[in-house]
């Protein structure tokens, strides 16, 4: 078997699983969309969770502030019920009066605090309805991809066979070099020899459509150990088994 001939047959099973593969990486890659939707949505989650927290607590430590005061003016009250003096049941109720107005602009404070509370619960509660969708969502894309992985499991297994036996026979030289193109022409490697004209001895690549000098496609056929690149594009050049024949020299009958 020729190099090309090797090189295509690696080629077709490296396509086949391509073909194969490409299903899964479609589930894989919307799976990994799904999930940083969902990542996004659990970060803002936390964050709204904190900021809840610290307006919850600004609200007890304002709540707190009003109680004491609260606490100091019953006090002051109780003083008063038992002075005698006119002075002196002035002054307290001057004192009185003024933590009245502190115990106010604690109540005042707390309550526009419990407005921001309220207002991060609701949104709290629209946000975490949709991270609940959103992980429905991720759960599915989940589940397609494992369904894919094990539908073409089978086939993964019985074209990696294939493909180790198509690598066998070809030098480690020559694989590298199809490795790199793999890489480098996202899978494909390969450019078929397109016949223009054969009178006219017209070829051209088949991958990047440049025309190919008729020495390049009699060296693609022939090569037995070395495969033969398009000047142009570098792709590994192989031709079909029709070019092949029609071009092979016959013994005339
Ligand atoms: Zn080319």
């Amino acid at each position: 078997m020729s190099v090309q001939d090797q090189l295509r047959t690696l080629y077709t099973v490296d396509r086949q699983l391509q073909a194969l593969r490409s299903r899964v990486d479609a589930a894989a890659r919307r799976l990994a969309a799904t999930q940083t939707r969902l990542d996004q949505h659990e970060r803002q989650q936390a964050e709204l969770t904190e900021q809840l927290k610290t307006a919850q607590a600004k609200v007890a430590t304002q709540e707190n502030e009003a109680a004491s005061v609260e606490a100091r003016i019953e006090q002051l009250r109780q003083t008063m019920s038992t002075v005698r003096s006119n002075k002196e049941y002035s002054a307290l109720l001057v004192e009185v009066n003024t933590q009245k107005a502190e115990k106010s602009k604690y109540e005042d404070a707390a309550l526009s605090e419990m407005t921001q509370v309220d207002d991060l619960q609701a949104r709290l509660k629209l946000l975490s309805a949709k991270t609940d969708e959103q992980r429905t969502i991720v759960e599915g894309a989940q589940k397609e991809v494992a369904e894919g992985e094990s539908e073409i499991s089978d086939q993964l297994t019985e074209l990696q066979k294939e493909r180790d036996a198509a690598v066998a026979p070809i030098d480690e030289g020559t694989l590298g070099l199809y490795t790199k193109l793999i890489a480098e022409f996202d899978g494909e490697a390969l450019g078929e020899i397109e016949e223009q004209d054969r009178r006219r001895m017209e070829y051209t690549c088949g991958a990047c459509f440049m025309s190919l000098p008729i020495q390049v496609v009699n060296a693609t056929l022939t090569a037995a150990v070395t495969p033969v690149q398009c000047s142009s594009c570098q792709r590994i050049l192989h031709a079909s088994p029709d070019l092949i024949e029609a071009l092979s020299p016959k013994e005339k009958k």
